[in-house]
């Protein structure tokens, strides 16, 4: 990121702009030619994608099963869009046949969902889910930020038409670049809705394409272009971010795709493993969890601060609280990037055995080290 600063018309640039295109399709599990970043954290490439895909009055069925399926409903309804949920319990996934029939009952332009809900520690499944969308003429959306570059992203065969991600979580990169995947079709009618004019009443579009996307910073249009052949000028591009999620895709290309997956579920197997051997219960749907963060109940007789605070003064481990209805019920331990390693795993685990001992919890001493070695392997 410190490399010296290059405009986005230098040859050089464009270069590396190409680069990050065709680093990011093997990450993303597609073939998209459009497939790109948006400037600013993960949630600028959620914007974007919803800002172009649909408009006020668009009916849009959203998953809803955590704090970022949420986030997707919040979004959607500053667009003004008409939004469906398919609510189930923090904890739990939406299986495809709940998805089949709501679908059918709503007839939605966008189906959006979210692959892993960090909030939950669950990671729904999404074979078949593109195709359900597909055949009721509905676009699809995922939010893979908190699992890109530690469990499989496969775009493609799930048939989602947009993909959009960050930096900051297993790919162990800084916050500020959201990678982003769009297939033809999605880019299709997003350009056709660029070429609708400002002011044209709703009940005039015969086409169905909706109007002007109502944003300029994150008209998914403009971005194209940007990145295509055409290189028409839109913003300036953060190149010192574009440098780190180019590194980001080197290094974890540079591992191997299925080798950097399995670090992240052999860290999900010890950490889980580990605390179990303490004597603790996990939470959540035990055949969903997302391989890179595990939520565990909070004793009772413990107070879940005062551990967070300990383990943070005394061994520098940062180990995450927990949203919304989960709050003061579940801390979440997230073995993510640099983090998925085992040493970092074993320490962790260490390390919260002996803050609940000073605590008075009765913990089983010494079991979850060793029970994490022998799961890391398994
Ligand atoms: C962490 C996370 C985000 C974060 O968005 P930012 O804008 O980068 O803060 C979005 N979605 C999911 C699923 C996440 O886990």
């Amino acid at each position: 990121m410190s490399a010296d600063l290059l405009g986005q018309f230098d040859p050089e640039m464009t270069d590396f702009m190409n680069q990050v295109m065709a680093l990011y399709r093997p990450i993303f599990g597609t073939d998209n030619r459009w497939t790109m970043l948006i400037d600013g954290t993960a949630r600028a490439g959620i914007e974007a994608a919803l800002v172009s895909l649909v408009a006020a009055g668009d009916k849009v069925l959203v998953l809803n099963s955590g704090r970022f399926g949420l986030l997707l409903t919040e979004i959607l309804s500053r667009i003004g869009a008409s939004i469906e949920t398919i609510d189930v319990p923090w904890g739990e996934i939406v299986p495809m046949e709940t998805l089949a029939a709501a679908i059918e009952r709503t007839s939605p332009r966008l189906v959006a969902a979210v692959h892993g809900d960090t909030s939950t520690t669950m990671a729904q499944p999404l074979d078949g889910f593109g195709a359900l969308c597909r055949a009721a003429g509905a676009f699809s959306y995922v939010d893979v930020t908190a699992t890109i570059g530690g469990m499989q992203i496969a775009a493609d065969r799930w048939g989602v038409d947009v993909v959009s991600g960050g930096l900051q979580k297993c790919l162990g990169g800084p916050s500020g670049s959201a990678p982003i995947t769009i297939s033809d079709r999605a880019a299709e009618h997003i350009f056709r809705r660029r070429h609708i004019e400002k002011g044209i009443r709703r009940e005039d579009i015969v086409d169905g394409h909706g109007p002007r996307i109502p944003s300029n910073y994150f008209d998914l249009a403009m971005i194209m272009d940007y990145w295509s052949e055409k290189r028409l000028n839109h913003h300036t591009e953060a190149t010192s971010m574009l440098y780190a999620a180019r590194e980001c895709a080197r290094i974890a290309l540079g591992e191997g795709l299925e080798k950097r997956y399995a670090r992240h579920r052999a860290a999900g197997r010890a950490m889980a493993a580990g605390l179990r051997a303490m004597g603790l219960t996990l939470f959540g749907n035990d055949s969903y969890r997302m391989s890179n963060v595990t939520g565990v109940y909070i004793p009772e007789t413990v107070d879940g601060e005062a551990i967070r605070h300990a383990m943070r003064t005394n061994f520098e481990i940062e180990i995450g609280t927990a949203f919304g209805p989960l709050e003061g019920r579940i801390w979440r331990l997230g073995a993510m990037g640099y983090n998925a390693m085992k040493h970092k795993v074993l320490l962790t685990l260490g390390a919260l055995e002996a803050c609940l001992r000073a605590q008075g919890h009765p913990v089983a001493m010494g079991e979850a080290v060793p029970a994490a070695l022998e799961a890391w392997d398994a």
